[in-house]
């Protein structure tokens, strides 16, 4: 097994190229998962929140219970059955529950093959499936590229699917799942022992750093204008990147996230998408600034030192 593995990295350091189109097919493939991840994560959680609040119910308020009637508390969520997690059931079309071939399954092909419908029912199928594969798979190959077949390819690849999954939860229902927050934190920790991307002091500093820098301004914004502007969720998500690239990365993963979610939000107004007073997830643009800062971050940090001189 080493040996194999070490043979393909040769090969791959020899064709760079050829690495990059491996990555991308390979993290495409994991993206069509990931697409499984974003839809049903938030359900998974949710029947979990309301076995939780029925078992309160049932056992410290039973006389809730007996005046809702135990049949409305008892009723399922949603129309989802028993069994339900990120493997079980296969994949089927909602409308039809025609079952997914495995060829429909390729990622971006497979959705092309089925010209965005279900092959029984022709039921449209979102094209944000195949967008959310060809995405994963242009920036792991954006990482194989810069890195090379490297450990730190390998972490940050694995980093990046962790994002993208994030990111989906996020803008769906303004959710930065701690199932997902937590691993990545103690990860970035853990590989950091070896200085994978950073010191594994810095990396300490970083996560403890990271959580407070976004505390701070959430209560300073709080105390200020009495509203939330970011959740619990966004100062995990920011205390993974200390962990994964040192408390040095934090200022400038703070200033791309604000220009990123400025962006944004000038794009947003300028084709209408922004409804006032709707809320507007965070975790997205502080997933896509410390992806950027994850390769670029020590460029453009000495980029700005040298205009200083
Ligand atoms: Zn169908």
């Amino acid at each position: 097994m080493t040996e194999f593995i070490s043979t393909f990295i040769t090969i791959m350091s020899q064709y760079p190229w050829l690495f990059v189109c491996i990555s991308f097919i390979f993290a495409a493939t994991i993206g069509s998962f990931l697409n499984v991840v974003i839809h049903r994560l938030p359900v998974m959680m949710k029947r979990e929140w309301q076995s939780e609040c029925n078992f309160y119910l049932t056992e410290y308020h039973p006389d809730i219970v007996e005046q809702v009637g135990e049949q409305r508390l008892a009723k399922p969520i949603d129309a989802f059955p028993v069994k339900y997690n990120l493997i079980v059931p296969g994949s089927a079309c909602p409308k039809c529950k025609a079952s997914i071939k495995p060829w429909h399954n390729l990622p971006v092909l497979g959705w092309l093959i089925l010209k965005g419908q279900c092959a029984s029912c022709k039921t449209a199928i979102s094209a944000r499936y195949p967008v959310m594969e060809f995405i994963t798979g242009v920036m792991v190959a954006t990482l194989a590229f810069y890195f090379g077949p490297t450990t730190q390819f390998l972490f940050a690849a694995i980093l990046t699917f962790f994002l993208v999954a994030l990111t989906g939860i996020d803008l769906d229902e303004m959710l930065l799942p701690d199932q997902l927050t937590l691993p990545l934190l103690w990860l970035g920790l853990l590989i950091n022992l070896q200085g994978v991307f950073t010191s594994s002091s810095d990396a300490l500093i970083g996560a403890a750093a990271g959580y407070l820098s976004l505390w701070s301004v959430f209560w300073l914004f709080k105390l200020a204008t009495g509203k939330e502007g970011m959740g619990y969720g966004d100062f995990k998500l920011m205390a993974v990147f200390g962990a994964w690239l040192g408390w040095q990365m934090l200022p400038l993963i703070i200033l791309l996230s604000s220009l990123v979610g400025a962006i944004m939000g000038i794009t947003m107004i300028a084709t209408k998408k922004l409804h006032a007073g709707k809320p507007i997830p965070f975790g997205p643009y502080i997933a896509i600034a410390g992806w950027i800062a994850l390769i670029w971050g020590h460029d453009i940090i000495n980029w700005y030192l040298s205009t200083l001189i």
